[in-house]
């Protein structure tokens, strides 16, 4: 789905900073993710140091594991506390769309800032207006198919803990216009996506055009995809790490494909458990790894270590099943289909095809289509 976007997004409007990620998405074509990985951190570092209300959006794709190192432990253990609640709450529909306002002029001022040839779309406020209630959103709006999904996260899904926190400061969704992904996807070196969840606040925006194209079930997802990651956020699910052999916390780069592989596996589960089956995958290939370790740790184990972060019990499973250091060859990989090729090479040598066999002849996985 990102794909139609970021094509319509390709005209001569945002200039070089849309060659930035044409050059990105060429590089990563090429040589794998670690390249872009390197050239979205320093694209995100220039956009970091811009303004405030761009950090959080700068954040978005970084948020997952920034540090290695020294400070490892207490990065851990800070992250292990997860949040109790949102840096900054919105409690309507109308505030949040103040905030989506905020964040498309400040994309499009950064925009112009570095490149001054650009001609970035004028932000239209206009476009920010409806109901402060998502229930007085029209039936099958964005708006008012997150309160149905919202429903979803209850205490059998997030546990008592987060599922408090959760219902506290419940999510924010807002449909915004198309630009705005599109500014932001030129500035982040990221991916044009559907939907996006501002990190450090309870607000998702939605994108107008590309729900436009879908219909509710898969709509209902990509909502349930964001509400998750928010729901992670607020766990501390956000920095996926774990402890080693001897009880060393390790916080690894690159991870967030497995990240984005169990948001996309676990919204894709909730909603079948609520009759919706959105018929389309996003991230196929990283969405089939979560499922494989999915299988192999059971979903209590892989739903509690998305949520937190903390992926020691997963590790474990995964080295008892496919040898010793098989977990930590599959995240070294960096990317789904790096993780996936792995996985599947250990599971052969270990006289597992036929389980493999069961495994790829899931729904999820058959509509994911990462498997020839
Ligand atoms: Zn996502």
């Amino acid at each position: 789905m990102a794909e139609p976007a970021l094509k319509r997004s390709l005209g001569d409007a945002v200039g070089a900073a849309e060659a930035v990620v044409r050059q990105a998405q060429v590089v990563q074509a090429r040589v794998g993710p670690p390249s872009v990985t390197t050239e979205q951190q320093r694209v995100r570092m220039s956009v970091a140091a811009a303004t405030e209300s761009l950090r959080a959006v700068a954040g978005q794709g970084g948020r997952v594991n920034g540090a290695v190192g020294a400070d490892a432990e207490s990065r851990f253990r800070d992250s292990s506390r997860g949040f109790e609640q949102p840096g900054r709450v919105f409690r309507t529909l109308t505030t949040a769309r103040r905030h989506s306002l905020e964040e498309e002029n400040d994309l499009r001022r950064l925009i112009v800032q570095r490149n001054p040839e650009a001609r970035p779309d004028a932000v239209q406020p206009g476009d920010y207006t409806g109901p402060a209630d998502p229930r007085q959103a029209p039936a099958g709006s964005t708006e008012r198919l997150s309160v149905d999904v919202a429903g979803w996260m209850g205490r059998s899904v997030l546990g008592d803990t987060l599922a408090g926190r959760f219902a506290r400061t419940p999510p924010v969704v807002t449909e915004d216009p198309h630009r705005l992904f599109r500014f932001e996807g030129s500035l982040s070196g990221g991916m044009s996506a559907a939907g996006m969840y501002h990190p450090g606040t309870n607000h998702i925006s939605i994108d107008a055009d590309a729900m436009a194209d879908l219909p509710p079930e898969a709509r209902r997802q990509t909502i349930a995809h964001e509400m998750l990651h928010y729901a992670a956020y607020l766990g501390g699910g956000a920095t996926i790490r774990w402890r080693d052999g001897s009880g060393a916390a390790v916080v690894p780069k690159d991870m967030e494909f497995l990240h984005e592989g169990a948001t996309e596996l676990m919204s894709q589960q909730l909603s079948r458990t609520h009759g919706s089956d959105p018929g389309r995958v996003a991230y196929g290939a990283e969405t089939t790894v979560a499922f494989y370790l999915q299988q192999i740790a059971g979903a209590n184990v892989l739903g509690a270590a998305y949520l937190g972060g903390d992926f020691t019990a997963v590790r474990r499973a995964v080295d008892a099943k496919l040898g010793a250091g098989a977990f930590d060859g599959m995240a070294a990989t960096g990317s789904g289909s790096g993780a996936l090729a792995f996985m599947r090479e250990r599971m052969q040598a270990r006289g597992l095809g036929a389980e493999l066999a069961r495994w790829d002849a899931n729904p999820i996985v058959r509509t994911a289509g990462a498997i020839d």
